[in-house]
């Protein structure tokens, strides 16, 4: 049997999504990329569209869709903050009603499925570096509720699916990644740092700088994430993938001022709710399980993608919404 597949990645138009349909078709897969574009742009995989073993198909996850396929990559959802609270309504339904329905159809098909999850299960966490294990301090009535628990709540229907059905399931905890491609309007911390330093704007620092968050190059992010759906069966995760390279936020601003040789000026901006205080990922699981650890610095993946925000013509990109 033939070891080419017919894979689905949904949100496969987005700055995760393009990539893995990239090194997908790469590989010589039959790859479907399904996308509403909320957060992203058909530009982002305009260059796979000649490809004979690339589709693209307009479509939104909380719509039930019959493909037939072998392995789903279900990365739709709005990851930004700015992105997921403008309309939280329409967020969680991306991800219980996504999860559900792609669930279902990797049910019908007998298809391996993969869950796009994120540290923000682990909330606010007290627990540092954060293991699988532990089970999170998230704030279900605020502002990022409807991100974490929708997430949360898409962990529990794959593992039902899971044990009451034999669906072949995934899940990866993704933290905080970045590289070419993200938005630049999407309000994330490295692409925001980036696009003021370009522009000449003052850098937004939110609170006072001292939160911190570890940053994963994409390329690296994607080596795991692909590593996990060919693993073993009886590995499906969760399994944390991230840096576990530490920095705050105020350390990230003057390293992009640095790289960049902006004349910008920090300024201060209050604290969202409910912003979690520290972030960085255990990888013990991914480094036993997948062999995989990032090798990308951060100094390294912030060159490529400052040279990335350099190339592109930012006024070809529209802001998904008001809130960046
Ligand atoms: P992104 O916003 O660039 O990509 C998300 C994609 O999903 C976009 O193309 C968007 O248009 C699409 N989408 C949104 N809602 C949809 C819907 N209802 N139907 C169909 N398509 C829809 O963000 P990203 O950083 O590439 O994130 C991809 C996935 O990885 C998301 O599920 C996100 O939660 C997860 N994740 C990302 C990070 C990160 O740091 N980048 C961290 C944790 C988790
Ligand atoms: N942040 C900031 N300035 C910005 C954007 C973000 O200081 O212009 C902070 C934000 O408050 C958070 C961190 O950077 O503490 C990471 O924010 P991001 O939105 O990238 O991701 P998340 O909070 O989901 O990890």
């Amino acid at each position: 049997m033939s070891s080419l597949k017919r894979i689905l990645v949904t949100g496969g138009a987005g700055f995760l999504g393009s990539h893995l349909c990239e090194r997908l078709v790469a590989q010589g897969h039959d790859v479907i990329c399904l996308d509403n574009f909320f957060t992203s742009q058909k530009s982002n995989v305009a260059h796979l569209l000649e490809k004979p073993n690339f589709e693209l198909i307009r479509h939104d996850v909380i719509q039930p869709i019959f493909l037939e396929v072998d392995e789903i990559y279900n990365m739709a959802c709005p990851a930004a903050p700015g992105h997921y609270q403008y309309n939280p309504i329409k967020t969680i339904k991306t991800s219980v009603m996504g999860a559900i329905n792609l669930l279902g159809m990797a049910k019908r098909c007998r298809a391996k499925v993969l869950q796009a999850s994120t540290s923000e299960v682990y909330g606010d966490p007290e627990v540092h570096p954060q293991p699988e294990t532990y089970r999170g301090s998230v704030n279900p009535l605020g502002p990022r509720a409807c991100y974490d628990e929708g997430k949360r709540a898409a962990e529990t229907l794959f593992m039902d699916y899971h044990r009451m059905n034999k669906v072949n399931i995934r899940i990866v905890r993704i933290f905080n990644t970045y590289g070419p491609r993200m938005h630049p309007y999407d309000g994330r911390v490295v692409s925001n740092f980036i696009r003021q330093a370009l522009q000449g704007q003052n850098i937004t620092i939110f609170g006072d700088g001292s939160q911190t968050r570890s940053f994963c190059y994409r390329d690296d992010l994607i080596e795991g994430i692909i590593r996990l759906m060919n693993a073993p069966d009886n590995v499906i995760g969760p399994i944390n993938l991230g840096n576990p390279d530490e920095f705050t936020i105020k350390e990230l601003a003057e390293l992009v001022i640095e790289m960049t040789g902006t004349k910008s000026k920090l300024v201060y901006q209050p604290l969202p709710q409910d912003d979690p205080t520290r972030r960085r990922p255990d990888i013990t699981l991914a480094q036993k399980h997948l062999e995989w650890r990032p090798t990308t610095k951060l100094r390294d993946g912030l060159q490529k993608t400052i040279e990335w925000f350099r190339s592109i013509d930012m006024t070809h990109y529209r802001a998904p919404t008001p809130n960046y």
